[in-house]
């Protein structure tokens, strides 16, 4: 079932008027398309553009990133957190180059495939740098389509889902899948935003049901959600004339990143477990030095910092302070480390 012209036209046309100009949308490049969608997701576009510009700069091809080591991409990808999403990129290239020499593939089946590429990566990958009839479905899609359409189930239920992408699908089959597909992201990023939608400047207020119903504040309905878990951790800052200890983390908090010694209770003896964790010896200060939360998606970290002097460590990194943005780090040692050196 295709939607009806008139409505894909309407988001073309705005699409092609009101569009923010963005590096990713001076490119088809297929790889350089993966990566933009791969940063933006639950990063902001004006947090996502240099680091954008600065990794393409640096791994210019799929081949450039599948032979880089895992610390460079994390290293340049440090700061924009997820560090999931650039172990998956990196996976994925890897692939590229492993089984189709290089180029990101046109199939969507074989581009579905690849580690790390959801429904919604190759969509995006299919639509705007190949041109393919291809849906996407992210967060800013599935409130416009609700609000559209009025879709009142739950997002996250398979029934919702199903819906929405039924939806996508039916929308961007016709000309220009690409731009289609943007003008509808677009639209849910600038004007149908989450809380006061400025339905007067949009495209396709004359069909939507949310608007004809006065029912725009409560659709979508929101996923039920968990509350992050409280999780106390010490985090020690151990030095060495100056240069702070950092060893490499392995599971799934902050795996493959360069970490200060981490551990999971509060108090001298578990900062010391975590410094013998971490295979570091050093003489670990009376009191921590400062405390801190860090949230992450569903846990919200109750930081202890604890200071350590004449460290030593045969396995360590040894990183000055002002050096910490080139390595591949988690912001929460960044904070730490600012913390305990300025406490000290
Ligand atoms: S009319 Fe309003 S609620 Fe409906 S899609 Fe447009 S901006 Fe969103």
């Amino acid at each position: 079932m295709k939607a009806p012209a008139s409505t894909r036209a309407a988001l073309v046309a705005w699409y092609d008027a009101e569009k923010r100009s963005l590096p990713w949308r001076e490119t088809r490049d297929p790889y350089a398309i993966w990566v933009s969608e791969i940063m933006l997701q639950q990063t902001r576009v004006d947090t996502v553009i240099p680091y954008f510009e600065r990794f393409l700069e640096r791994f210019p091809s799929p081949r450039a990133l599948a032979e880089a080591s895992e610390d460079e991409v994390l290293g340049a990808w440090s700061g924009l957190g997820y560090y999931r999403r650039a172990r998956w990129l990196h996976a994925g290239v890897r692939e590229v180059v492993a089984r189709y020499g290089g180029e990101v593939p046109e199939d969507p089946e074989a581009r579905r495939a690849l580690p790390g590429v959801g429904r919604y990566t190759a969509g995006a990958i299919g639509s705007i740098a190949f041109g393919k009839a291809e849906p996407v479905v992210d967060g800013n899609v599935a409130r416009v389509l609700a609000r559209l359409h009025g879709i009142a189930t739950p997002l996250g239920r398979a029934d919702t889902e199903r819906a929405l992408w039924s939806r996508a699908e039916a929308l961007v089959e016709g000309p220009r899948p690409g731009d289609l597909n943007q003008a509808v992201m677009e639209l849910g990023a600038t004007v149908c935003s989450p809380r006061a939608p400025r339905c007067e400047a949009c495209p396709v207020a004359s069909e939507c049901v949310a608007r004809r119903d006065g029912r725009t504040a409560e659709l979508p309905a929101p996923k039920a959600r968990k509350k992050p878990v409280d999780a106390p951790r010490v985090a020690v800052v151990a030095t060495r004339r100056g240069a702070v200890a950092l060893v490499k983390r392995d599971g799934p908090l902050f795996g493959g990143l360069w970490e200060l010694p981490l551990a999971e209770g509060a108090g001298r003896t578990a900062a010391r477990e975590a410094l013998r964790e971490a295979g570091v010896s050093a003489r670990i200060g009376e009191e921590p030095v400062a405390a801190l939360e860090h949230v992450l998606s569903h846990r919200r970290l109750l930081v202890e910092v604890w200071r350590a002097t004449a460290a030593k460590a045969p396995d360590a990194r040894w990183v000055e302070p002002a050096e910490l943005g080139e390595v591949g780090t988690s912001t929460l040692t960044r904070r730490c480390v600012e913390q305990a050196l300025g406490a000290a």
